[in-house]
C-alpha cells in the first residue's frame, strides 16, 4: 500500500511539473498562441487580427513617458500581447485575474477592449487611457528588469501603493494628473469596479 501511495505521489508530482512547465513555455512564448507578430522598434506586438497602425504611435508615446523613469532602459525589448482572439490573454487572465492589462517580466498583456482610434481600453464599461495604460504596464516591466524576479511583485512583498503608485507616477503626466493621492484613489476605484488592480 505504502509503495502504491509513493508511486502515485511521484506520478502526480511529475504530471504537475509537466503541466507547470508547459504553462511556462506558453506564457514565455506568445508566438505559440498568436497568429501574427509585428516588430516596432524595441516592441514585438503579438496579434491575431490586422494591426491598427495607430498602436505604434501609442507605443511611442508610452515609451516617451517611460523615459522620465530612472529605471528606463532603452535596450529593453518588450512583448505587447493584444486581446484580439488569442487564447494567450485568457490564459494569463485565469492565472492572474481579470483587469485592464498586466505588465510582468518583459510582457504587457491587454485584456480590455482596445479602441485605438479613441485611445482607450474598455473593461466592464470603465475606460482607461490606452497610452497611459501601456506606460503603466511597461513601468512594471522596468521595475522587474531593475529589481529582478525575487524582488518584484508578486513574489516580493512590496506595498501596493509603492509598486502601483510608481507606475501611475510615470504613466499619468498630464498637468491635471499630477496629484498622486487622487491617482491612487482612482486606482482603488477601478479596483472596486473591475475587482483587481491594473
Ligand atoms: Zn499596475
Amino acid at each position: 500500500m505504502k509503495q502504491k501511495i509513493k508511486k502515485w505521489t511521484l506520478r502526480l508530482t511529475v504530471t504537475g511539473l509537466f503541466i507547470a512547465g508547459l504553462l511556462l513555455i506558453l506564457i514565455l512564448n506568445p508566438i505559440l498562441t498568436y497568429a501574427n507578430k509585428t516588430t516596432h522598434k524595441t516592441f514585438t506586438i503579438y496579434h491575431n487580427t490586422k494591426l491598427d497602425p495607430l498602436l505604434t504611435s501609442q507605443l511611442d508615446n508610452a515609451n516617451d513617458l517611460l523615459k522620465t523613469s530612472e529605471f528606463y532602459n532603452d535596450k529593453l525589448n518588450l512583448d505587447i500581447c493584444l486581446n484580439d482572439g488569442s487564447k494567450y490573454t485568457r490564459l494569463i487572465e485565469i492565472i492572474g485575474g481579470r483587469q485592464f492589462a498586466r505588465g510582468f517580466y518583459d510582457k504587457v498583456v491587454l485584456f480590455g477592449n482596445a479602441n485605438f482610434k479613441e485611445n482607450y481600453v474598455e473593461l466592464q464599461g470603465y475606460k482607461w487611457n490606452l497610452t497611459q495604460l501601456l506606460a503603466h504596464e511597461m513601468t512594471h516591466c522596468l521595475q522587474f528588469a531593475k529589481f529582478g524576479f525575487w524582488k518584484s511583485k508578486p513574489i516580493a512583498n512590496i506595498d501596493n501603493w509603492k509598486w502601483e503608485g510608481y507606475a501611475e507616477y510615470i504613466a499619468r503626466q498630464n498637468t491635471n494628473q499630477k496629484d498622486l493621492i487622487k491617482n491612487l484613489d482612482r486606482l482603488n476605484q477601478s479596483d472596486k469596479i473591475v475587482g483587481n488592480n491594473i
